[in-house]
């Protein structure tokens, strides 16, 4: 069995930020990684961009939007304002590879156990044990789709890695938020005919929240294929998919038949890759975890938090990088108390991390929207 004080699952955006910071504080701790660093990102549809823009505001106290590490902005790194799944992936080997951040690839954790003292990792590389556990596994490994009966008739968005290279001419994408949008915008683009479905508004402005209505970045890209003759609108919710032998039946709520050649693409979203811990987390009503507000520990299990897309306090939703960042150095922080680390170099450090956008502890203050 291989020991560590501290062992963070994953090596994405969420792993690699709270490692930066553990090893800052000379915290003892490893990041067991399934694949490779960013292998998420790797994996994105390849003409995917980040949506949240980049730009190196650092020295004026402002970290680039999408950094995970102080001193670093992914602008700065390529020169660009939406790098590429595969940019971003590299611009995390860079964090990792600058900080000396202690990875393992190529480390699955199957399942964990709860002991009394804390946690036992069952890996394809054996067993592993630490104090404390901070789950970063992320979403984008469990594409889902909800609700729809006949789903196994229809394809998950993430798994279409070249848009520009597909076959056929009509299709139907079931959900209108930025990974349809986007899959729209690429297939209208070359000319080929599609239908969104969607039971809400596509260009819904009742909130600023990017993590509720379309980022700017998307709106733009579907401004532009808003008036196409290639590009229809459906509102709706879709409840089941049908294979007939001329195609796809799609039955609406409402009753409406929506017939497509193509197998439905469903733009459906992901939810926390959650099997190894299952047994051991109890979930909202939403279907996201259950947390302590105080530090991110799963709901009844101390030591064991969550970083990352998933975590969700009240109505505030931190699905993005500049959201999930906060919470950074509250976990890290909550592990340096119970380690009995002198106050006086915690105060320092979270002082540091605040001015950095990685400590948020009132959440408070994320009510507010923009008035114009
Ligand atoms: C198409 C798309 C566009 C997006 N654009 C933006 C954007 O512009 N800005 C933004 O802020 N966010 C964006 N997001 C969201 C963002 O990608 C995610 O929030 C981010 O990847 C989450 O980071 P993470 O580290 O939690 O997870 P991931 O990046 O998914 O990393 C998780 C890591 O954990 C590893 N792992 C999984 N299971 C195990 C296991 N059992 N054992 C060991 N390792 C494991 C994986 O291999 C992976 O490397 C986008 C998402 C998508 C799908």
């Amino acid at each position: 069995m291989t020991i560590y004080n501290t062992i963070i699952v994953g090596s994405g955006p969420a792993g690699i930020g709270v490692a930066s910071l553990l090893s800052q504080a000379g915290n003892d701790y490893i990041v067991l990684e399934k694949k490779q660093i960013g292998s998420s990102f790797i994996n994105w549809p390849k003409n995917m961009e980040m949506i949240t823009p980049s730009f190196p505001s650092n020295a004026f106290g402002q970290m680039d939007l999408n950094s995970i590490c102080e001193g670093t902005s992914p602008a700065f790194s390529f020169n660009k304002e939406h790098l590429l799944g595969d940019e971003y992936a590299e611009y995390l080997e860079l964090v990792a590879n600058y900080f000396q951040i202690n990875i393992q690839p190529n480390t699955e954790v199957i399942k964990v156990n709860k002991q009394p003292n804390g946690w036992v990792l069952e890996t394809n590389q054996g067993d592993y044990f630490a104090k404390y556990l901070i789950w970063a596994a992320g979403e984008f490994q469990n594409p889902q789709i909800k609700n729809i009966k006949g789903a196994e008739h229809c394809i998950h968005s993430s798994y279409i890695r070249y848009p520009d290279r597909v076959d056929g001419n009509d299709f139907a994408i079931i959900g209108g938020y930025e990974s349809g949008i986007q899959l729209a915008y690429d297939l209208v683009s070359n000319e080929k005919k599609v239908s969104i479905i969607d039971p809400n508004e596509i260009d819904d402005t009742s909130t600023s929240d990017p993590s509720q209505v379309l980022s700017p970045h998307t709106f733009k890209k579907y401004k532009q294929i808003q008036n196409s003759p290639f590009y229809t609108e459906v509102k709706g919710q879709v409840t089941s998919v049908i294979k007939k032998e001329d195609g796809y039946h799609l039955e609406l709520e409402n009753e409406q038949v929506i017939k497509t050649e193509r197998i439905p693409i469903c733009a459906t979203g992901f939810s926390l890759v959650d099997e190894p811990i299952m047994e051991l987390i109890s979930y909202r009503e939403d279907g996201s975890p259950k947390l302590t507000e105080k530090a991110d520990e799963f709901d009844g299990h101390e030591n064991f938090y969550l970083t990352g897309p998933s975590v969700r306090h009240d109505n505030h939703i931190f699905c993005f990088i500049y959201k999930f960042r906060q919470r950074f150095g509250v976990i890290v922080e909550d592990i340096l108390r119970k380690e009995k680390v002198d106050e006086e170099q915690i105060s320092l450090c979270v002082e540091r991390w605040k001015s950095n956008g990685m400590y948020l502890s009132d959440l408070s203050c994320c009510d507010d929207e923009c008035v114009c």
